[in-house]
Formats: structure tokens, sequence, C-alpha cells
């Protein structure tokens, strides 16, 4: 037997509508807030992903699936979408229409990641990217979006945290600060933070390890370092918050894994997922689409993690089922009769079904209560002879015949009334 890929999963039919609610508020609330679809392929040239993702995160260093294409170009699975979403803004101008270009996009990631709960292989994203405005109310919006989507399908426990990287001259001049620190406690960082100090040091804050988080309890807070004007942009982000009623609290610590976030970041957590307990987050990128090759463009996004919705989406946020009739046919005219009635009950844009297997009344009412019907119709071969069906109601158990000719309308009138 061949088996699926280890990380990799099926949603199964039971699950699926999970993902419907979870999909539905998507697109529901992007709308809402103007973001309009957009789809980029599941696949780019490597290069894409390690130039705006940056050399030394996780997601480059070891999590990308790579391969040569026939002609030998490297090429690889979407670890995230902003990358691509960039990619097409560049190529196709889209920051040559004069209104303001605000996309969300849903589908599935690729990370080489060891699979656990709410850690996958292939992975689904929901995500917003919010191109052309430097306003602090642009970052307002995403976040409120964000929280607005987590908090509407009832998720328990969450937290928003946010911080602020300033912009790319704060962050250079807060670097070396940092490093100063570090230098001082490296014997206490782990081999890892080590040799990130000489790549990409604000990651050391990142870091899981416990030790590394001691060592760096009292490193200085890059929010202490930032320019007047990156911080003007904060604290109007933080006032928008205030005004919205979005909590959050505010992390010094958080940096994110990727390279491209300037100024404001966030994430949101919660305490019911356990050691993976982000759920979403994003940012500030006003760098990327001009490191890309585009025209200097400010932007700023988020990407949720949908496996980890889905992990935590209580029963109450799931639809009841819908109501559905079952048709019973039997016989040498009870079923082309039943097969007749159950396309003119779809025909009507009602939910109808049967098992083609069942040969005896029996067995078609024993599917019918699995199957969740609302009612029966009954189409043996003596219903047939007399141009009727008889109308089984499966909460009262009360049996009626009906006329064939008006089965259809007669079950439309009780579904509208039950
Ligand atoms: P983590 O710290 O959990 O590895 P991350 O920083 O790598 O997360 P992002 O790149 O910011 O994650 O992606 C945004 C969201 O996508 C995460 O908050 C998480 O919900 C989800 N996500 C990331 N990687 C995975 C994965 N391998 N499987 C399932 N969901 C994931
Ligand atoms: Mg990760």
């Amino acid at each position: 037997m061949i088996r699926g890929i280890k990380g990799v999963k099926d949603i199964l039919p039971d699950e699926a509508p999970r993902w419907q609610v979870i999909e539905g508020a998507a697109r529901r609330l992007s709308s809402l807030y103007g973001y309009r679809e957009i789809r980029v392929p599941v696949f780019e040239v490597t290069d894409l992903f390690a130039r705006s993702i940056g050399a030394s995160t996780d997601i480059v260093e070891k999590e990308m699936y790579t391969f040569q294409d026939r002609d030998g170009s490297s090429l690889t699975l979407r670890p995230e979408a902003t990358a691509g979403v960039v990619r097409a803004y560049i190529e196709h101008n889209l920051g040559a229409s004069p209104t303001p270009q605000k996309f969300f996009y849903l589908g599935p990631m690729f990370r080489h990641e060891r699979p656990q709960a709410g850690r996958l292989r292939q992975f689904h994203q929901y995500g917003v990217e919010s191109f052309g405005s430097t306003s602090p109310q642009a970052d307002v919006e995403v976040v409120s979006l964000l929280w607005r989507f987590l908090s509407e399908l009832g998720l328990p426990g969450l937290t928003l945290e946010i911080n602020s990287l300033g912009d790319a001259a704060d962050r250079l001049a807060y670097k070396a600060v940092l490093l100063d620190f570090l230098k001082q406690h490296e014997e206490r960082l782990c081999q890892n933070c080590r040799r990130r100090m000489g790549t990409n040091p604000l990651r050391v804050l990142d870091c899981k390890v416990p030790s590394c988080r001691t060592a760096t309890e009292g490193a200085p807070k890059l929010t202490d370092h930032l320019a007047p004007a990156s911080l003007r942009h904060f604290e109007e982000v933080l006032a928008g918050l205030n005004a919205l009623a979005v909590p959050y609290l505010l992390n010094p610590r958080l940096v994110r894994g990727l390279d491209y976030y300037t100024l404001t970041t966030f994430e949101v957590t919660s305490q019911h997922l356990g050691a993976q307990n982000a759920v979403g987050a994003g940012g500030r990128y006003d760098g990327l689409v001009e490191a890309l090759g585009g025209p200097k463009t400010p932007a700023i996004g988020f990407a949720v993690g949908l496996e980890r919705v889905a992990l935590m989406l209580p029963e109450s946020a799931l639809p009841g089922r819908a109501k559905m009739i079952y048709v019973a046919a039997f016989g040498q005219q009870g079923v082309p009769l039943g097969t007749r009635i159950l396309h003119e009950l779809r025909a009507r844009g009602l939910q109808a079904n049967t098992d083609y297997r069942s040969a005896t009344l029996k067995a078609h009412l024993r599917q019918a209560d699995r199957l969740g019907a609302s009612f029966v119709l009954i189409a043996g071969d003596d219903e047939a002879q007399k141009g009727l069906l008889i109308l089984r109601d499966m909460t009262s158990k009360e049996q009626q015949e009906i006329p064939i000719s008006t089965a259809a309308q007669t079950l439309a009138t009780r579904l509208a009334s039950a």
C-alpha cells in the first residue's frame, strides 16, 4: 500500500466543514475590508525566496523544498506567499493603479519541518498584503482584520503581541548595541545563537532555548533605540488599536523570522495550542518590493496558519446539518421513479440523496437515519402504479401519501417551514 507523505495530511469530508467555515470567514472579512483575492503559484524560482525571506532564517536555511527542473534551474515549493505576491505585484505593475492595492490569499505552503500537532510539511495559510501606504492606519487595519478573523471564529485564549523593529537605519544602529551586549554574554548562548550573532544578531532574541532567553533578558530594547519618526509611527499604531479596542501586549523581543520586516511586527498566540502556539503573525516590510527589483513601495501584511485555527475552532462555530431528503426506491418501477424524483428535488435546489445498494424499505430507512435525513420519500412498485409517493417525516415518524406530480413542490414547502 502506498501511504501519504509524512507531515502531509488529507482533509477528509468529516473535517471539511471546519475548513469551509474558516475559509468562508477569511473570504467574507477580506472583502469587507477591501482586500481582493490573489492566487499565486505554489512554486517559484528558488532565488525569489532566498532573496526575500533572507538567507539566515530557519525557512531558507533548512525548511525549503527545493528541486532542480529539467533545464537545470532551481525551483522551490512556496514556504510562504508574501514573496510570490510581491513578485506578481512587480511583474504585473500593479503599483501603477491609482487605487489602493490590497490582496488576500488562501492556500497550501510547504516547509520541511519535524511534523507534530500543528506543525506540518504541507500546511495552509490565509494572509493579506496591503501595498502603497506608509500610514500607521494601514497597520491598524491589517492588525485589526487579523484580530477580528480570529475572534469571530471564537478561538480561545488569544494574545496579540506587538513590537517595532524600526526602519533599516534604526536596526543597523541597534544591531551594534545588541552585538556589544551579546558578546558580553556569549558563553551563555547556544551554538546556533553564537553563529547567528555573526549573521543576524536580532534573531538571537527570538531563540526558544531557555538558557538563551535568560541570557538575553537584560538585552537593550529596540524600541528604546527608535528614531523619532519610527517611534511616532509605532505610537500611532498603538493609539489606533486602542481606539478600536483591539487588546495587545508590547513584546520588545518579538523579532519574527523573516528578514524583510520593518517597523510594526506582531504575532497572535493561543495558550490552547501547546508548543506550537503561534496562530498568525505579520508586519511591515517597506523594503521588500524595492529589494526584489520593483519601485520603492511600503507594504504590510499577515499570515495565519489554518491548521492551528482548525485545531481550536469551537463546535459552536460549525453550521448545523442542512435538511436532506432521502429517496427510498425499490422494485422494477420504483427504482426509475426514484431516480426521476431525486432529479426533480435537486433541480429545485433541495438536497436529496439515496443509496443505490439498498433494495428493501428496511435497508433504505436505516441509511436515511444514518445520513440524518429530515424526510424520506418512499417509491415502491405499488406507489408507482398509483401515481403516489409516501412521505415520511423522520422526526415525527408520521407518513402520508402525496401525488408524484406535486411531490417536489410539497417537499420544498415542508422544508421551508421546517
Ligand atoms: P513557528 O514559530 O510556529 O515556526 P513561523 O514563525 O515559522 O511559526 P510564519 O512564517 O510567521 O510562522 O507563518 C505564519 C503562521 O503559519 C504561523 O503563525 C503558524 O500558525 C503557521 N505555520 C508556520 N509553519 C507551520 C507549519 N509547519 N505547520 C503548520 N502551520 C504553520
Ligand atoms: Mg517556523
